[in-house]
């Protein structure tokens, strides 16, 4: 496994590998790699020659300082993880390489930006276009994936890369959970023992709404069996939970039987447990 910190280098190599008739397969990420990379890693293995992992915690999407220095780096774990999962490259550039001064360019996603997440994290989404934008351009992958977990996330990358007809397929990858049903994230591991425990009210409450959704078209009804869930859990805030359309991320007020019966509804939830901000998603008519 080779790594890079320098795009140029990077890209210098993506284009031999191309030039030799292989298919790049690219998986980004943020580090502190969990089985959840991991899985995702193996699906870009399925899909392309060779796979490259991105290791960055990108300044430009964090909304607040105190979450992006707290964020966990392990990259000695991260470089031997991705080793022991058949990854050929690990691009791990430093701020300074991805901002040189000068730097300016942003993207700014449309209303798909603008909703669930949008409002609570201002300039969230413009950082993280902006960045895989730029990894794109480094890494010149045929496919890459991205995880469900972050839907609108992946919804964004997805419309980002037909409009600006970046010549790469996006996939997403399902949501990989521990096995009482918490989502994996890096975030994790900043839980206390007490708040991993209470953390389990997040794919509850999802779960709640599913049920419910069996007997209503209500969403207000669906929404409320969430939130008694989360309210019910003393270490849980709750920010948000809302029902949406999974193409246009619009909120769903009334179900139709349309919707119903095609099944491209979710729900998605934000919850905090002390200073860790935890987001699920999940389908709400599961095949
Ligand atoms: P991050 O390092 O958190 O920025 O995540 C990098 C990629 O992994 C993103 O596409 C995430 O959506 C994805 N990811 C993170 N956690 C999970 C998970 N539990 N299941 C599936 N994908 C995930």
């Amino acid at each position: 496994m080779i790594t890079f910190s320098s795009p140029a280098d990077m890209r210098a190599w993506a284009e031999q590998q191309r030039c030799a008739g292989k298919t790049i397969g690219f998986v980004p990420t943020m580090g502190a790699l969990h089985s959840g990379h991991v899985a995702l890693i193996a699906d870009a293995a399925r899909r392309a020659d060779v796979v490259v992992v991105s290791i960055f915690v990108n300044p430009l999407q964090f909304n607040e300082s105190t979450d992006f220095d707290s964020y966990p780096r392990p990259i000695d774990d991260d470089v031997a993880a991705c080793s022991g999962a058949g990854v050929a490259a690990v691009f791990a550039p430093t701020a300074g390489a991805m901002y040189p001064p000068g730097f300016q360019t942003r993207v700014l996603p449309g209303p798909l930006g603008e909703v669930m997440e949008g409002p609570n994290r201002p300039g969230h989404f413009e950082g993280v276009a902006t960045i895989v934008a730029k990894l794109l351009g480094a890494v010149r992958p045929h496919v890459a994936i991205f995880g469900q977990k972050d839907f609108q996330q992946l919804r964004i990358i997805t419309q980002m890369a037909t409009d600006l007809e970046l010549g790469v397929e996006i996939i997403g990858h399902p949501i990989v959970r521990d096995p009482d049903g918490v989502a994996q994230s890096s975030r994790n591991v900043r839980l206390s023992a007490a708040e991993r425990r209470a953390a389990i009210a997040v794919p509850h409450s999802l779960n709640a709404a599913v049920l419910a959704a069996k007997d209503t078209d209500d969403v207000e009804v669906i929404v409320s069996a969430a939130l008694a869930v989360v309210i019910g859990e003393p270490l849980a805030k709750h920010e948000y939970t809302t029902v949406f359309d999974a193409t246009t991320l619009e909120a769903i007020v009334t179900l139709t039987q349309a919707q119903r019966s095609f099944g491209k509804v979710r729900i998605g939830t934000a919850v905090w447990f002390g200073d860790v901000r935890l987001i699920d998603n999940r389908d709400l008519f599961p095949a």
